[in-house]
C-alpha cells in the first residue's frame, strides 16, 4: 500500500489510537490525593510563576508535603523553575543525594566524569520494594536483552517478564541553551518519591525511574554562569554561549555513533548495565511540548518495527492525555526525520529499546518573557489540532510543567502496560539474534589483511564500545560475496544522482578471508548498531522528506578508509573463530634486527602519534615506493637512522605499529617528517566544527596550541610560534571572519571570574565581538609568505580564497548539488603529493555540498576552456568554412584538459606574462572529485555532475609557505578517522610539500 506522507500518518495515528485504547487499562484519576497535605507555600509559588492556569495540569499544580524529604527549595531557595533560577549541575546533584538521604526510593549513581573532570549522575527512583530488588531484576532484564542465555525459550522469558519491571531511563539537558530540565527533574524525582495519589504511586511501584539530570555538565555550568552574569548585568547584551562541553555544541547530540565525547560514553555504559526500555532525551526549543520521537520520514532503515509502532503508541497517547488537561500546544509528528542514529536517544533505538525525545518551550534561561510565535508555529496542521497560543507570557515554570506532566503521564502509561513493553524489549533483542535468517546479512567480515590494521581497530573499539561483539577467525575460511565489478557497473548512470531504477540482484562469487580476519556476528543482542554503523545508506533524491534533519550517510568502513565486507551466506558463522575479549589491538612492534628501522605508510592513524611520541628522533619520509626486509613499502614511509629500540618497541606496541628493522636504510630520496608547531585557530563567532578537530587532534596526540582571531590580529610573527596554522570550518562567512560580532552596545567578555568561574579554561576574551580584522589577515598571510602552512576546509576555504591567499583558484558554490551530510568518491590526482601518502588511488570522504572548486595558471584571468564548435557547415566535428576562399588551415586544438586541471597556458599569455603564476607557486590538485558515475558512495547525492571531477584537495604554494585548501571535511564528528591523515600528512611534512612535484615547463 502506497500512501502519500500525511496520509500514512494519518493511518498510523487512528493504528495507534486503536493498540493503546485497547491496553491502557486502570481508571485512575490524575491528580492529587486529597487526603496528603500539600506544600501550600510551595503550591502558591507554582501558581504564581505559572502564567496562565492552562499552562498547568492537575498532575503538577502542587506540591504533596512531606516531613523528613526536603522540597527543591532546600537547594534552590525557590521553587523549581523559579524566575532567577538557575542551578548548577552541583546543586541539583546535592539535592538529589538530600533526597537519597532522606528516602530508601532514591539511589544516586556516579556515572563518570567529563573531559573537564566533572561528574555525572544517574539517580534511580521508585519505590522502596522496586529499589531493593533492583540487582536481581537488573539481572532478569540481562537475560531478556539476550535471549540467547535462556536459549530463546519463549516461556522462560514471559517468565521474567511477569517477575520485572521496566526502567525508564531520561536524560536532562544535553543542549545546554535548552535550561529547564535540570530543576523539572529535580522536581519529578520528589513527587515520586513523595506523592500518594493513585497516580504517581502506580508510577513509583511500576517502573524504575532513572534520571540523569545534566548531561552536558561542563556546558551547563557554562550556561549558568552567562545567565547569572546576564542577572547582574540588567541593562546589557550578554555574551552568546560559544563553548558548551570542552568540545563542540549542539553535536554534543550527534555522537551516539563515533563516540567520542565522554557524555556520550558514560550514558552508553549506563544503558549498557540498566538495560532501560526508555531512553528519554529532553530539549527545547518550539513551543509548547513537541514529542519528536515519532517525528516523521524516512525512518532509519535498521531499527525494529515493533519500535516504530511503541513511539506511535508511547508518542500519541501523551499528546491524547495533555489535551484532555487542556494544555495548547502539545503534539508529535512534525518535521524531525528520524534516519540519523547519532542522537543520544538513539542509543535505544539501535539497542533494542525505545527511543524518546522532547523538545519543550524554553527561554534561554530562567527569565519570564512575552513570546510571540511566527504563523508556522502556531498555525493549526492536522497533527497538531491544538496548537500554541500566537502570544503568550512563558516562564521556565511554564516549561517545568509541562516537561512533569509529559514524564508523568508517559511513566505511568508505560507502568501500566509495562509487561506489553517488556515483552516487546525481549522480542526486538530476539529478532536481533535472528538477524542472520531473516533481513541478514549474517555477519560484516573485515578482512585480517587490510591495509590499515590500525585503523580497522580503531573501527571495531568504536563498536565494542557500542556493546557490540567481535569475532575473529582462527583458520581462512571462504564464503559467498557479493561480486565486485557488478556493484561498480549496476549503479553506473549518465545522471549523477545514484540510479533510481531497482538494481539487479547481485551476483555472487566465493572470497577466501584469512585468519586473524573479524567477524561481526549478527546473531547476537547487538547486531541493529552493528548493521547500522557498517552498512551503507541510499536517500533517494526524489525522496518526499525535503527537509532534510542531518546527515544522509555515515558508513563507518567507508569512512574510516578500512574494507567490511557484508556477508550475506549463513555459512560465514561456521567459519572457525574465538570471541575478542579485550579490546581489538592492532599488533605492533619491532620485526627482525638491524640498525635502520622502516615503518610503512599506510595512513594508520597511529603513525602521527608515534612521530610526536618519539619528537626527539628523527625521521624521513621516503618520497617514492621502496622494498626492503622483503615487504613493498609506500611512497611516505618513515626511515628512522637512529632510535633506542627498547623505545620503540614499546611505542610500536603500544600503538600497533609494526616497525622493520633493517641493515641499510633503502636507497630512495627522502625529507625529514617532522613533529610540526601546531596552532588551531578559532573565531568567537562559533567553535562547533572546529571542536571535531580538536577532538581528532587530542586522540592522536598531536599537541596544538589553540589560539583566536584575536591573537592573530595583535602577532605580526606568526611563524615563529607555528608552523602549521589549521583553521576549521566556522560556517559564518569570510566577511564575518573578519569583522567578528558588530560592535553595537557593550562588552562580551568570555572569561573566568568570582562570578563566571566555568568561563574561560579553553580560551578567554575580555570582549568577544572583535574579529580577525585587517592586520589579521594580514598577519596570515604574512605567516604563510614566510613558509607556514594554513589550511582550510569549507567554508574557511572559501574565506582563504576570497581574501587572496590562494593564486589561481576560483571556488563558488554549488546550485543543483545536494550532497547533504553525504560520503563522496574522491580521486588520487598526484599521488607523490606527501599530503596523499599512504593512500591508494581512492578514498571516501564527508561532503556536506562542499565549495567547487577550479584552477587555473594565472591570476585575475577568467580560464579559457575551449567551447564547442560555432554554427555552421558539416556535422559537429567538421570545421566550418567561409565560402568563396579556399579553407584556412586550422592550428591543432590544445589538448583538452579535465576539470581538476588549469587550463593550458597560451602563446599570447606568455607574451606579456603580468599574470601569469610562475609554475613552482601554482595550485597542485592532490585529489578530486571521481567521475559522475562513481562519485555516489553513501547517502543522498543528487546533482552530482556539478562537483564531479572538481578539485578536492588543493595545496596552494604562496611565498615560502602553502595554502591547503578542503572541499570535502576530513575531520567531522569522529566518524572520518580514513580522511584524518590527510591532515597529519600536512602536519608532518608542512615544509616538504612540494615534494614529488612535476613543474611545468612553461
Ligand atoms: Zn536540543
Amino acid at each position: 500500500m502506497t500512501l502519500s506522507r500525511p496520509l500514512r500518518s494519518l493511518f498510523l495515528y487512528a493504528l495507534s489510537l486503536t493498540i493503546f485504547g485497547t491496553i491502557a487499562n486502570a481508571q485512575i484519576k490524575p491528580g492529587r490525593d486529597p487526603n496528603q497535605a500539600v506544600d501550600q507555600e510551595y503550591t502558591n509559588k507554582i501558581r504564581e510563576y505559572t502564567t496562565a492556569p492552562y499552562f498547568n495540569s492537575p498532575l503538577t499544580d502542587y506540591l504533596p508535603a512531606s516531613s523528613n524529604v526536603p522540597t527543591p527549595k532546600a537547594v534552590l531557595g525557590d521553587v523549581a523553575g523559579a524566575p532567577g533560577k538557575l542551578p548548577y549541575a552541583e546543586d541539583v546533584y546535592k539535592y538529589m543525594r538530600m533526597l537519597e538521604r532522606a528516602s530508601p526510593r532514591v539511589k544516586v549513581f556516579s556515572i563518570g566524569t567529563t573531559e573537564e573532570g566533572r561528574e555525572m549522575i544517574a539517580v534511580a527512583v521508585a519505590s522502596e520494594q522496586l529499589i531493593s530488588k533492583l540487582d536481581e531484576n537488573r539481572a532478569r532484564l540481562t537475560k531478556l536483552a539476550d535471549p540467547r542465555s535462556i536459549n530463546l525459550d519463549e516461556a522462560e522469558a514471559d517468565r521474567l517478564v511477569a517477575a520485572s519491571f521496566p526502567v525508564y531511563y531520561i536524560t536532562g539537558t544535553i543542549h545546554s541553551p535548552e535550561t529547564g530540565s535540570p530543576t523539572a527533574l529535580m522536581e519529578l524525582a520528589y513527587r515520586l518519591v513523595v506523592d500518594d495519589s493513585p497516580y504517581v504511586k502506580s508510577i513509583r511501584d511500576n517502573v524504575m525511574t532513572l534520571i540523569t539530570p545534566v548531561v552536558e555538565v561542563d556546558g551547563r555550568n557554562r550556561m549558568v554562569d552567562v545567565y547569572n552574569w546576564h542577572l547582574a548585568h540588567p541593562n546589557q547584551n550578554w555574551p552568546g554561549l560559544v563553548y558548551w562541553g570542552h568540545y563542540v555544541a549542539h553535536d554534543n547530540n550527534r555522537d551516539a555513533i563515533g563516540l567520542s565525547l565522554k557524555l556520550t560514553r558514560n550514558v552508553m555504559n549506563t544503558y549498557l548495565s540498566w538495560k532501560p526500555q526508555v531512553l528519554h532525551d529532553l530539549h527545547e526549543s518550539v513551543p509548547y511540548l513537541y514529542d519528536n520521537t515519532i517525528g516523521d520520514g524516512p525512518y532509519n532503515a535498521w531499527v525494529d518495527p515493533i519500535l516504530t509502532d511503541e513511539w506511535q503508541m508511547i508518542g500519541w497517547n501523551n499528546v491524547s492525555e495533555m489535551t484532555k488537561f487542556g494544555m495548547p500546544g502539545v503534539f508529535a509528528h512534525g518535521n524531525f526525520d528520524t534516519w540519523s542514529p547519532g542522537y543520544l536517544m538513539f542509543i535505544a533505538a539501535t539497542h533494542n529499546s525505545i527511543s524518546r525525545l522532547y523538545e519543550t518551550f524554553g527561554n534561554g534561561g530562567a527569565d519570564t518573557l512575552e513570546r510571540t510565535l511566527s504563523p508556522s508555529e502556531y498555525q493549526r496542521t492536522w497533527y497538531r489540532q491544538n496548537p500554541p497560543l500566537p502570544k503568550a507570557k512563558w516562564s521556565q515554570r511554564n516549561n517545568n510543567n509541562y516537561e512533569q506532566t509529559a514524564l508523568l503521564t508517559s511513566l505511568y502509561y508505560f507502568g501500566n502496560n509495562s509487561k506489553l513493553f517488556l515483552k516487546n524489549f525481549y522480542l526486538k533483542s530476539k529478532r536481533s539474534i535472528e538477524k542472520p535468517k531473516n533481513e541478514g546479512p549474517a555477519a560484516y567480515v573485515l578482512p585480517a589483511d587490510d591495509a590499515r590494521n590500525g585503523n580497522q581497530a580503531e573501527l571495531l573499539r568504536t563498536l565494542q564500545a557500542q556493546g557490540v561483539e567481535i569475532s575473529k577467525a582462527t583458520a581462512p575460511f571462504t564464503v559467498a560475496v557479493k561480486k565486485k565489478a557488478a556493484s561498480t557497473s549496476a549503479r553506473s548512470a549518465a545522471s549523477a544522482s545514484p540510479a533510481a531504477s531497482p538494481t539487479p540482484v547481485p551476483k555472487t562469487e566465493d572470497r577466501t578471508f584469512p585468519a586473524g580476519s573479524y567477524i561481526v556476528r549478527m546473531d547476537q543482542p547487538y547486531s541493529r548498531i552493528a548493521d547500522a554503523l557498517l552498512d551503507y545508506q541510499y536517500w533517494s533524491p526524489s525522496d518526499p522528506q525535503t527537509d532534510i534533519y542531518d546527515d544522509t550517510a555515515w558508513t563507518m568502513g567507508e569512512l574510516a578508509n578500512v574494507e567490511v565486507v557484508r556477508v550475506v551466506d549463513g555459512k560465514v558463522l561456521q567459519a572457525p573463530m574465538e570471541r575478542v575479549t579485550g579490546e581489538v589491538r592492532a599488533p605492533g612492534g619491532v620485526a627482525s634486527s638491524g640498525s635502520v628501522y622502516v615503518v610503512n605508510h599506510n595512513a594508520d592513524n597511529a603513525l602521527v602519534t608515534l612521530r610526536y611520541r618519539l619528537k626527539a628522533i628523527e625521521m624521513d619520509a621516503a618520497e617514492e615506493p621502496f622494498e626492503a626486509a622483503g615487504r613493498k613499502f609506500n611512497r611516505g614511509s618513515f626511515i628512522i637512522r637512529k632510535a633506542n629500540t627498547d623505545e620503540l618497541q614499546a611505542v610500536a606496541n603500544e600503538l600497533g605499529i609494526q616497525v622493520y628493522a633493517v641493515a641499510d636504510a633503502p636507497s630512495v630520496k627522502t625529507h625529514p617528517v617532522r613533529a610540526a608547531r601546531v596552532a588551531m585557530m578559532h573565531t568567537w563567532l562559533s567553535t562547533q566544527d572546529e571542536g571535531w578537530y580538536r577532538v581528532g587532534l587530542d586522540q592522536a596526540q598531536v599537541p596544538f596550541a589553540y589560539i583566536s582571531t584575536q591573537d592573530v590580529s595583535r602577532d605580526p610573527n606568526l611563524k615563529s610560534k607555528y608552523d602549521v596554522i589549521l583553521f576549521a570550518p566556522v560556517g559564518r562567512g569570510g566577511q564575518q571572519i573578519i569583522n567578528g560580532l558588530p560592535m553595537y552596545g557593550n562588552a562580551l567578555p568570555w572569561k573566568k571570574t568570582q562570578l563566571t568561574p566555568n568561563l574561560g579554561g579553553i580560551d578567554e576574551t575580555d570582549d568577544m565581538r572583535p574579529g580577525l580584522g585587517w592586520s589579521g589577515l594580514e598577519n596570515l598571510q604574512k605567516f604563510v609568505k614566510d613558509g607556514g602552512l594554513f589550511i582550510t576546509v569549507d567554508d574557511t576555504s572559501d574565506f582563504a580564497v576570497q581574501y587572496g591567499f590562494t593564486a589561481g583558484v576560483n571556488s563558488s558554490r554549488s546550485s543543483r548539488l545536494k550532497a547533504v551530510g553525504a560520503v563522496l568518491r574522491t580521486k588520487t590526482v598526484d599521488a607523490a603529493s606527501p599530503i596523499a601518502y599512504g593512500y591508494g588511488d581512492s578514498l571516501a570522504m564527508y561532503c556536506m555540498n562542499g565549495p567547487v572548486y577550479s584552477i587555473n595558471n594565472g591570476v585575475g584571468g577568467r580560464g579559457g576552456r575551449p567551447g564547442p564548435r560555432a554554427t555552421g557547415r558539416g556535422t559537429p566535428d567538421d570545421p566550418d568554412v567561409p565560402q568563396g576562399r579556399p579553407p584556412a588551415e586550422i592550428p591543432d586544438p590544445p589538448a583538452p584538459v579535465q576539470p581538476w586541471e588549469a587550463p593550458r597556458v597560451t602563446d599570447e599569455q606568455l607574451r606579456n606574462a603580468i599574470g601569469l603564476i610562475p609554475p613552482n607557486q601554482r595550485p597542485r590538485v592532490v585529489l578530486r572529485y571521481a567521475d559522475s558515475r562513481d562519485l555516489f558512495v553513501s547517502g543522498l547525492l543528487d546533482g552530482g555532475d556539478e562537483i564531479a571531477q572538481r578539485p578536492a584537495i588543493i595545496d596552494v604554494p604562496s611565498g615560502n609557505g602553502h595554502v591547503l585548501l578542503f572541499s570535502t571535511n576530513p575531520f567531522w564528528r569522529g566518524q572520518t578517522k580514513g580522511s584524518y591523515f590527510l591532515i597529519f600528512n600536512a602536519i608532518m611534512n608542512w615544509d616538504n610539500l612540494n615534494a614529488g612535484r612535476k613543474l611545468a615547463d612553461k
